[in-house]
């Protein structure tokens, strides 16, 4: 079974509101074993709302609305669906009776325009909504030589929507499945290769016959593996997906940095607690984003991420660490490993992480987070880890910074936690 959502309303094509019901429908969706096709949004215009409509009934088996149920001039769901479906609207006595229950118990009279929202297309049913006046509607379309098409049209304010979902249109969609199904995703993270790298890594899995199907996606250096399985149940779902789990992670080793909503900061404060062992942070040039993840990955463990700082200025800098920091080394592994060392020293941590991410320096002055803004910035950001006072225990590594300048930052933060995990990972 295939589903369509269409979400209505001027708000949304304008821009002023996100659509988010789409998104909660598409999970509900899922959970029932029906996947869904299309997300379209259409304003509040009825030609177009018919269009839109008749498209659907003809490409999807399910069709779930939200919007436009409203009393007011610019709803015109009621009226988009009768003709798309060639049907008239007909007054439900349950519906009128419904809304003017409601507007007594509010004493308030009931305004003539709120009786168009006991109009429904003939033949259709009502979708109670306890909370609001629009009841909803369930029309089954019927299609030449296929079987009906079954739409939902529901009210646009979330929490109405929710409770209608669960209480009527969930169970009426169960019953309708010819075999019951459900779908599972699971989320595998990577970090420290790019896409097609990791794609590489993973011969014939990215493809989209496969049972369970993976894919790829990547935000902010961070590569996620989704894998989806459908099956008679959860269980058997996490069942099928489990040798898929097993060979990605065999595949792709350390590169698996942890599961579902796990992102590297998590990975290294489960690593510093298992290991008895903490850690502090001087940051420049990442404001802050690499103290702030560990910050927030630790709350439970304060022992284990200790703090640290976030440079901005060299003379602040050198006065906060009480380091030597000449303008020259700006832009070296060597501020890096300053910055790592005296964090260390400073917290008494067991790990001392200094980041030092600038583009390449066109002048003699030594840049700032700032000038990382700019567009189209090269440069490299130099990582430096102290696990111990003397050289051989302060190891510093410099990547390129080739990425877009809105996730520089994040690459260079993520690039420094994903360091520690590794030196961690393999006990050097
Ligand atoms: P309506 O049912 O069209 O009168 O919509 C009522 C209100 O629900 C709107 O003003 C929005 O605030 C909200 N709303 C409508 N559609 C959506 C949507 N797709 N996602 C989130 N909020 C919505
Ligand atoms: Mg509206």
């Amino acid at each position: 079974m295939l589903a369509e959502i269409i979400s209505i309303g001027d708000e949304l094509t304008s821009g002023q509101r996100l659509d988010t019901n789409c998104q909660w429908l598409s999970e509900r969706l899922g959970e029932l074993g029906i996947r869904t096709l299309f997300h379209t949004t259409v304003g509040d215009d009825l030609a177009a709302n018919v269009a839109v409509f008749r498209a659907a009934i003809d490409r999807a088996d399910v069709v779930v609305a939200t919007g436009g149920l409203g009393p007011t001039a610019d709803d015109l769901t009621r009226e988009a669906l009768a003709a798309a479906a060639g049907l008239d609207l007909v007054e439900d006595a349950a519906a009128l009776d419904h809304i003017q229950r409601l507007f007594a118990r509010r004493k308030r009279p009931m305004p003539e325009r709120n009786r168009l929202q006991a109009l429904f297309p003939r033949g259709s049913y009502m979708v109670p909504n306890p909370e609001g006046t629009a009841p909803g509607i369930d029309l089954a379309v019927p299609r030449a030589g296929r079987l009906p098409c079954r739409v939902f049209a529901l009210p646009g304010v979330p929490a109405e929507m929710f409770s209608m979902w669960h209480a009527t249109v969930a169970p009426a969609l169960a019953a309708a499945m010819p075999s019951p199904r459900v779908i599972r995703h699971r989320r595998i993270k990577c970090f420290g290769v790019g896409e097609s790298d990791l794609e590489a890594m993973l011969p014939d899995m990215i493809r989209r016959q496969r049972e369970p199907l993976v894919g790829i996606t990547v935000h902010g250096a961070t590569i996620t593996l989704r894998i989806t399985a459908s099956g008679a149940n959860e269980q058997a779902c996490f069942a099928a997906m489990e040798p898929t789990i097993a060979e990605i992670r065999s595949l792709l080793g350390v590169l698996v940095f942890g599961e579902e909503d796990d992102e590297l900061e998590h990975a290294v404060a489960r690593l510093l607690v298992e290991r008895g062992e903490s850690l502090a942070i001087a940051e420049w040039a990442t404001e802050g984003l690499a103290n702030h993840w560990l910050a927030e990955a630790s709350a439970n463990s304060v022992q284990h991420y200790l703090g640290g700082v976030v440079l901005h200025d060299p003379a602040t800098a050198c006065k906060l660490l009480e380091i030597d920091l000449s303008p020259a080394l700006a832009a070296s592994k060597e501020t890096a490993k300053a910055f790592a060392r005296a964090i260390r020293r400073k917290t008494g941590a067991t790990f001392g992480l200094g980041i030092a991410a600038f583009p390449t320096a066109q002048t003699d002055a030594v840049p700032t987070a700032a000038a990382c803004s700019s567009l189209n910035t090269s440069g490299s950001l130099h990582v430096a880890l102290a696990s111990g006072d003397n050289e051989a225990a302060v190891r510093a590594k410099s990547f390129p910074i080739a990425s877009h300048p809105a996730i520089t930052k994040t690459r260079s933060a993520k690039q420094a936690l994903n360091m520690l995990r590794l030196a961690m990972l393999n006990n050097t």
